[in-house]
């Protein structure tokens, strides 16, 4: 029997070259076609090795031409939809790495999509005709928002990191607290990212304490700077002991080294109000004396992918002549985008248009209101095997950032009987448009602070799909 269904699998030229074949060619293109084709034969091969005798019949079924069809037809339109897809983030978490981060308020998005349909005055200055630098297009900016005397951007905080590294300490010794070497998502390590630029770490004190006099024993004619690094995603917490950034520049001015300090998140305004005390605004840094200061755009800023330096201006023109800056560019869309964001800030309407303020400032009495309309709306569905609730809960920011913190929110919590909790979660996830849930304790939650008003009817779509 299996014998003879092999005999039945078509021959690849017979499928190309029929009616149907032909349609599909016109439509995609031969070579697309004829790797659908092979793909979907070679599946039913598997198959047919794989399968016992009470599927071959459904089997053979498959074998017929027009069915054939269907899934090579269904393999080309895969094939060709994106994979990088807009998703429903029920997680909670504001600035979810793997989802994307920041979302860029509607102002940034305009100002992307201008300078990516036109020509744009990247690196002309309009007035003289003469060439401009792209870095103009958001240094005052950066200069009235921190205080600073300059800034740069490049590809990402870990590109900033590396540069100024590169620039500075190359074949030098950085001076670095034990309780500092940081281990961010996505493998960014401190410890090798400094080995990468080709600066020596010279690590001082315990993991818990440091004091000012160990980096001043450290010190010799080899070492290039005095590196404090943000623990953003950790705390050293109980018999602690820190040297602030303020020590440090002092111990700098009196040894004539650069203070540096890698800021992670890096927020500009203050949060305090919003009960998020323990992170210190990039402001904050550069008063405190810093050299240099380096943070990334679409963290808690707000906007997109960037590594934002700023700070002395003899060391950001030192930065600017380094090749490397050249190799970590920023693109006319990161600059366009990136300005609208600064601008929201400088116009002091952070909170209203860009998403990640917009989500951390949200009234918990909308976001109660949210969920009470998503469970209502739940329960108008057959639901004998769902038990929704809404609750209560608190929520992680995410992104490096506030790591002990909490903040309120109100979820949908779902208790599944008759369905498989890991079933439900991957049809949410193989939804059109994909829902990202939080999973806890053999339980779905639905957390409304990053959920946008017009996800929740989709929300409800997908289940009404599901069930
Ligand atoms: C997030 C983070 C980085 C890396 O920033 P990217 O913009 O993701 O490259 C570096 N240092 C610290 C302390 C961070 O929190």
């Amino acid at each position: 029997m299996k014998k003879e269904l092999f005999k039945k699998i078509p021959a690849v030229n017979d499928l190309l070259e029929s009616e149907k074949g032909k349609e599909l060619v016109e439509t995609y293109n031969h070579s697309l076609v004829l790797k659908g084709i092979r793909n979907v034969l070679d599946r039913k091969r598997k198959m047919i090795s794989k399968a016992d005798e009470k599927n071959l019949k459904e089997l053979s079924l498959s074998l017929e031409h027009t069915n054939l069809y269907k899934e090579i037809e269904e393999y080309l339109m895969d094939y060709l939809a994106p994979s990088l897809q807009e998703v429903i983030n029920a997680t909670g978490t504001i600035v979810h790495t793997n989802l994307g981060r920041s979302l860029l308020s509607k102002e940034a998005v305009d100002s992307l999509v201008k300078v990516a349909k036109n020509y744009s005055t990247l690196e002309i200055d309009k007035r003289t005709g003469e060439r401009g630098s792209r870095y103009n297009n958001v240094k005052d900016l950066l200069i009235d928002l921190s205080g600073a005397e300059d800034g740069l951007v490049v590809n990402n905080n870990a590109a900033a990191v590396l540069l100024i590294l590169d620039t500075l300490a190359k074949n030098k010794e950085v001076i670095l607290a034990r309780g500092e070497m940081v281990e961010v998502g996505g493998s960014f390590r401190i410890p090798e990212v400094m080995e990468k630029s080709g600066a020596h770490l010279v690590e001082v004190g315990a993991t818990n304490k440091v004091y000012i006099e160990d980096y001043e024993r450290k010190i010799n004619e080899n070492t290039g700077l005095l590196l404090k690094v943000h623990t953003s995603n950790y705390r050293v917490m109980g018999f602690t002991e820190e040297v602030n950034l303020k020590e440090l520049v002092e111990l700098g001015k009196k040894t004539n080294l650069p203070v540096v300090e890698d800021l992670g998140s890096g927020i500009i305004e203050d949060l305090s109000d919003l009960g998020l005390k323990d992170e210190p605004t990039v402001k904050d840094k550069v008063d405190q004396g810093a050299d240099l200061v380096s943070f990334s755009g679409d963290k808690l800023l707000g906007g997109p992918q960037a590594g934002i330096i700023v700070g002395k201006k003899r060391f950001i023109e030192k930065l600017k002549q380094n090749p490397l800056t050249r190799a970590l560019r920023v693109d006319k869309f990161t600059l366009a985008s990136l300005e609208a964001t600064l601008k929201a800030y400088i116009k002091n309407e952070a909170r209203e248009k860009l998403p990640t303020l917009k989500m951390l400032s949200q009234n918990i009495d909308i976001i109660k209101e949210k969920a009470l309309s998503l469970k209502e709306k739940l329960e108008t569905l057959e639901k004998e095997n769902l038990n929704i609730k809404v609750e209560k809960d608190s929520t992680k920011i995410g992104g490096g950032a506030f790591p002990l913190q909490d903040i309120p929110t109100y979820v949908v919590k779902i208790e599944t009987n008759n369905i498989e909790l890991n079933e439900l979660s991957y049809k949410l996830r193989m939804n059109k448009p994909p829902i990202f849930t939080r999973l806890y304790n053999d339980n779905m939650f639905f957390d409304l602070r990053t959920i946008k008003d017009e996800e929740i009817e989709q929300i409800v779509l997908a289940f009404k799909n599901i069930l």
